[in-house]
């Protein structure tokens, strides 16, 4: 068996085309969509995904700006910086790049951003709401996962789904998407004894640990669906997943690359969740309707 190889550029771009329509509108009735960038230090992969971030906004009409605070800040002034954030009309998305320098305390500084302007989703607001299955924000790989899936027509209902990963910003939220979708969910992690006997019982399996090629074919059931959320960077400087994709090719019946598979969705359901803020605000009353939620 040779896998369907997973496009995720193509899909973004499929998703992008219709966010880019939506900001048109939302423009048309006076509502710039925006989006915050905020970065401390001078970490050149955060750097990277920030420029990235903001190119991806200016392509489908999101105003965007960038925030470079310098690596010493202190916690009360990257707070500070946050709320006045919270309460600019212009802007209707606010992201704080992570990690921040360890002497930062990360949860605080999400905790300060407004629940209505969080489009990573992980405010503790957002989190709850993920779990009772409410959630406005969805965290922006695993509901590109999802979408992915949604567009490749891979149903998920009645599948087993293996996760393999626990992260608060990936494994997790993960897991209750694809419960909400119907999935019968197993979250395997570092202590899981036996992972191969797990994952080869996978009908659809998510690999996101952040260990180059962890995942061998022989761990994969045929005709499972795979996708590698893990990017890891080889010592040549190549950029590989969690997943060995040869050997898993040749067992899968599809399968997510690394790149151009999971990433490029990540950044375009930061666009979704960004426009979906804007839209809120533009609400009279400002309550969401359902289709903003699809
Ligand atoms: P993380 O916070 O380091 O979490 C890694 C998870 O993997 C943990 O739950 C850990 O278990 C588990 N793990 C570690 N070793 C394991 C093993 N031998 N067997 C089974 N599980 C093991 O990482 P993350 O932030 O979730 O990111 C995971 C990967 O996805 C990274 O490569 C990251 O770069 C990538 N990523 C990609 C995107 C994208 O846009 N494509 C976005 C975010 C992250 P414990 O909890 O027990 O420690």
């Amino acid at each position: 068996m040779s896998a369907k190889r997973i496009d995720g550029k193509l899909i973004s771009d499929f998703f992008r085309a219709e966010f880019k329509l939506r900001v048109a509108r939302l423009i048309e009735r006076g509502t710039r969509p925006g989006l915050a960038v905020v970065i401390v230090g001078s970490d050149a992969a955060s750097q990277v995904y920030v420029r990235n971030k903001a190119r991806a906004c200016e392509s489908i009409g999101i105003y965007s700006e960038v925030h470079a605070l310098s690596a010493d800040v202190s916690q009360d002034e990257l707070t500070a910086f946050v709320e006045s954030l919270n309460q600019n009309p212009a802007i209707h998305g606010i992201l704080v790049q992570l990690p921040l320098p360890k002497r930062i305390d990360d949860r605080a500084v999400i905790e300060a951003i407004s629940p209505d302007k969080d489009v990573d989703g992980f405010h503790y607001a957002n989190m709850g709401a993920l779990v009772i299955d409410e959630s406005r924000f969805p965290p922006c790989t695993p509901y590109g996962v999802m979408k992915m899936l949604e567009y490749e027509g891979i149903a998920v209902e009645g599948q087993h789904v293996v996760i393999v990963g626990r992260s608060n910003i990936v494994g997790k939220p993960q897991a209750m998407l694809m419960l909400k979708a119907g999935g019968t969910v197993t979250v395997c992690h570092s202590k899981t004894r036996d992972l191969a006997r797990f994952t080869r019982d996978a009908d659809i399996l998510v690999a996101a640990v952040g260990k180059a090629g962890m995942i061998t074919g022989d761990m994969i059931k045929p005709g499972a669906v795979v996708i590698d959320v893990g990017i890891n960077r080889l010592p040549d400087g190549k950029l590989v997943g969690d997943v060995d994709f040869e050997s898993a090719s040749a067992v899968a019946s599809a399968i997510t690359p690394v790149p151009g598979g999971v990433g490029p969705m990540t950044i375009t359901m930061l666009l979704g969740n960004t426009l979906r803020a804007a839209e809120f605000c533009a609400v009279p009353g400002g309550r969401m309707n359902e289709t903003m939620i699809a």
